[in-house]
């Protein structure tokens, strides 16, 4: 098992430029999924260190991030992104260790993209131009953009690196400094980008990176932190709730990017073919721990069973093991407590009245590890809470529908509203389904393709605002109107 020859870190904060520990010392264990074993410690951060950083945050932007032009500070960008590229099997074989998920897929998207979101944001930085309106020949007004301030970036396990660049290159594209708050159970990529940035030529205190937990520890004391001027956050609705009710004290700007329930609505006159193998990516890829991901399949019934067949099939054909070994398909889940929320739903479906139709349970031969087979349950209703609540694991749903009308209104009988997909050949119908499905991204023929300058986020309860392109900026960016009397 675990063939790499990559060390795990035992992981410090980078505050003010340097890396530290805690000031008591604290520290907690950083467990691998896959073994159940002791990767390494990570320092234990709470108020005091919260407090520091964002000092540092504060001095730096005044001082010298402010000072750097914009091409200077564009350099710096550009070669985070390089260094990220150059560091990619590394950072690949830590992102795997910390989330237990498959190497080639660390590989081949988490760490890419990564560095792809910095090269991204340098870029779209240059094209912002100024507003500016005339009104007739009595005035003109122009908009000018200055930094929000510091910045409190709290980030999730699924996609550690990928959703911390994803905020971190826009919030320091737009001249922002920052505090990162990763989540406990996957710190090694983030402490890595600390290294990258420092070694990059960011100056001190631009990134500050604070370990810990959420309530009474890191992530409690900076979203309460009075010179933290807005909180970008993904991670659990409830999360979100409680951030904003702490966030609200100080009336802090926050941007949210919540849980999902997400259906993908397969039609008969789709080829079933591609639906099948898109299907298996957008149900089981990264142990299904992904926003996006798919976990509600709604077929039209004419094509239930038919689906179902080749579903089971291909799903029987999936490696579950060795986030290491090539030929995995899907790793191992992020934790023992996921791993009994996720069981727990699997028994919940049972006693709803669900069946399952493969998988359930851990494989056999793989006795240590947070294993589970991928799990498709059919035989729930729409009120089911199965079918209601986010599982966020290897499991899905699948129901028969028998017109559109029935459809839109199970797909949208809920309170998520983060993404979409729609299956279908015939033109009219795509576009009609696709706008009535209540979901900030909806795909049509096709899951997970994203041009970074459109806009991601969820509607509902899956979040509040827009990331991606000019809708970052929007967020990571206040405008004063000057106006000018002619
Ligand atoms: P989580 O909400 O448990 O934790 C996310 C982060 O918030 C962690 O860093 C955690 O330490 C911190 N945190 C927890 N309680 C806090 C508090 N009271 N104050 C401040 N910080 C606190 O989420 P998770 O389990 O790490 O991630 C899974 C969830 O994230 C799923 O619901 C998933 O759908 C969601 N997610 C959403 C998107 C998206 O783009 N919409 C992307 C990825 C994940």
């Amino acid at each position: 098992m675990q063939q790499t020859n990559v060390k795990p870190i035992d992981c410090l904060h980078f505050i003010d430029g340097k890396f530290v520990p805690s000031f008591d010392g604290k520290t907690f264990d950083n467990i691998n999924p896959a073994t159940e074993e002791k990767l390494g410690t990570v320092a234990e951060g709470g108020a005091a260190e919260i407090d520091l950083a964002v000092q540092a945050a504060k001095r730096a932007l005044n001082g010298p991030w402010k000072k750097m032009s914009a091409n200077e500070r564009i350099a710096v960008l550009r070669k985070v992104g390089d260094l990220i590229l150059a560091r990619k099997d590394e950072l690949a074989a830590l992102e795997s260790l910390d989330t237990g998920k498959p190497i080639w897929l660390s590989g081949s998207i988490d760490i890419p993209r990564s560095a792809y979101n910095f090269h991204f944001f340098s870029d779209y930085i240059r094209t912002i131009t100024n507003e500016a309106t005339q009104m007739d020949d009595v005035a003109l007004n122009y908009a000018i953009r200055r930094p929000v301030g510091v910045i409190g970036l709290i980030n999730p396990w699924n996609l550690p690196l990928l959703l911390l660049t994803w905020k971190l290159a826009p919030a320091l594209a737009a001249g922002n400094t920052v505090v990162m708050k990763p989540a406990e159970l996957t710190p090694m990529t983030a402490t890595a980008l600390a290294e990258i940035c420092r070694d990059a030529g960011m100056p001190d205190g631009v990134v500050n990176l604070v370990h810990g937990f959420g309530p009474n520890s890191a992530g409690a004391a900076l979203t309460e932190h009075p010179d933290v001027n807005a909180i970008s956050f993904t991670g659990e609705t409830t999360t979100g709730k409680i951030i904003m009710t702490t966030a609200a004290k100080t009336l802090k700007r926050l941007s949210y990017e919540l849980g999902g329930k997400n259906p993908n609505i397969i039609f008969a006159d789709s080829n079933l073919d591609e639906v099948i193998e898109t299907t298996m990516k957008s149900s089981f890829i990264n142990q299904g721990e992904v926003c996006l991901c798919g976990s509600r399949i709604y077929v039209e019934r004419s094509a239930y069973e038919a689906f179902l067949e080749k579903f089971v099939a291909k799903t029987k054909e999936l490696v579950v093991g060795d986030p290491f070994e090539p030929k995995t398909k899907v790793g191992a889940l992020i934790s023992d407590e996921h791993y009994e929320r996720v069981t727990g739903y699997i028994k919940l479906a049972i006693e709803e009245g669900g069946t399952i139709l493969h998988g359930g349970k851990r494989p056999e031969g793989l006795d240590k590890g947070y294993y589970l087979e991928p799990t498709i349950i059919t035989g729930l209703d729409r009120n089911c809470r199965v079918v209601q609540e986010e599982i966020f694991g290897p499991v899905v749903t699948v129901i028969p529908f028998d017109t559109e009308e029935d459809v839109l209104d199970q797909v949208n009988d809920t309170h998520y509203g983060l993404s979409a997909s729609v299956w279908t050949n015939d033109l009219r119908r795509a576009h009609r389904v696709a706008g009535q499905i209540e979901a900030g991204i909806v795909w049509v023929n096709t899951w997970f393709l994203r041009d970074l300058r459109t806009p991601f986020g969820g509607m509902k309860q899956s979040g509040i605002g827009r990331e991606g392109g000019m809708h970052s900026f929007e967020f990571y960016s206040e405008l004063t109107n000057i106006c000018i009397k002619l």
